[in-house]
């Protein structure tokens, strides 16, 4: 089927028609301009945004794709979790677009979305484990079906994603601060500084970063403070060592997913972080000793895009049909109570 997917829980505003696994159009406008001056995302911002950009991008999808609204079977839309003003934005744009043509309208997960793309980029098979790392989650799951996830073990403070920005941010390097540190750490000495490696001490998959952040700025400071300012070997240095001790965190943690996890056809990566490069290889060397076959989509499909939105929705619409009009925003979704009967006890 073909299928329109509409994204806009975050700061990307983003729409997409895919045909199958087959992606015609996937159209990202993201806010980062919007944002650079208040150092972070500002939801009334955000919100308006949204819902100012939506009826474009969902039109350069549409002539991108050479599809035309009449030839869409579906409408797909993330109904959370994320921030409400934008989420509302898409619901309430999709419900329109539903009731005017009379097409399915189906609500997704982000996560969901982020969780299945692994699916749509290499078609693998349930069941599967999934890191999943971002700008506001990082969770291990087990994807047994379209609508259901089983939890092994998420952060307990920050997401690594927050953490790579607000490094970026202590440091004085731009936003998204993923890439800028990357790019950083490649010229850098990862064992100059020490960052701590939190909660390996910890049984399980539980995992904890906020202690990074106040490693950088502590050590930040005593530069300052010793030489009255960062020397650009610093900042490589800084970066290169908050990055390795993250890597080394996600990768002791997901061996131990693996290790727990049985009969899983494979191993995925997705979210924002998983465009990092040094983590995607250490990753892949994990699973390869393992003899576990190892995805990483595209990063254009690792970060907030709708085509992932598009295919979750189509994945649920195969399983479960659509939602009707009463379909709300849900600002807080956790994606394993999605499928209690799956989980829950007794069954
Ligand atoms: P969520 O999906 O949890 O709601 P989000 O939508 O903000 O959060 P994504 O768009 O999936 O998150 O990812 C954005 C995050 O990924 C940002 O925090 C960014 O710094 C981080 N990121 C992007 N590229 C890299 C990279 N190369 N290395 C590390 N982090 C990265
Ligand atoms: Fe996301």
């Amino acid at each position: 089927i073909t299928v329109l997917g509409l994204e806009s829980s975050c700061d990307d505003t983003a729409a997409a028609v895919l045909r199958g696994r087959t992606i015609l159009s996937s159209v990202v406008a993201d806010q980062t301009a919007l944002h650079a001056a208040f150092g972070g995302v500002v939801p009334e911002i955000a919100a308006r945004a949204h819902a100012e950009k939506l009826d474009i991008c969902i039109e350069t999808a549409l002539n991108k794709a050479g599809t035309p609204l009449s030839e869409i079977d579906a409408i797909a839309v993330t109904a959370g979790p994320g921030l409400i003003g934008g989420v509302l934005s898409g619901v309430m744009m999709a419900k329109g677009l539903s009731a005017a043509t009379g097409k399915p309208l189906i609500g997704v997960n982000h996560l969901a979305g982020h969780a299945l793309t692994p699916r749509l980029t290499d078609g693998l098979e349930y069941p599967y484990l999934i890191l999943l790392v971002s700008g506001g989650h990082c969770q291990f799951l087990r994807v047994d079906g379209p609508n259901r996830f089983s939890r092994l073990g998420s952060t307990i403070d920050d997401a690594p994603g927050e953490a790579f920005d607000k490094t970026a941010r202590l440091l004085g390097l731009p936003q998204p601060g993923g890439p800028s540190v990357e790019q950083h750490a490649k010229d850098g000495d990862e064992t100059r500084f020490k960052f701590p490696r939190p909660l390996l001490d910890r049984a399980g998959c539980d995992l904890s970063f906020s202690g990074l952040k106040t490693a950088l700025l502590r050590q930040r400071d005593q530069l300052v403070s010793d030489q009255g300012g960062l020397h650009p070997k610093d900042v490589n240095d800084l970066c290169a060592g908050f990055q390795a001790a993250i890597r080394d965190v996600l990768v002791e943690k997901s061996r131990r997913a693996l290790e727990v996890s049985n009969d899983i056809t494979g191993f995925a990566v997705a979210g924002g972080v998983a465009a990092n490069k040094s983590l995607r290889a250490s990753l892949e060397t994990l699973s390869d000793a393992r003899d576990i076959p190892f995805v990483a989509p595209p990063l254009a499909l690792c970060t907030d895009n709708a085509a992932m939105i598009a295919f979750a929705g189509a994945e649920k619409f195969a399983s479960e049909g659509a939602d009707d009009l009463s379909l709300s925003a849900r600002p807080r979704w956790p994606l394993d109570k999605q499928a209690p009967a799956a989980l829950g006890s007794g069954k």
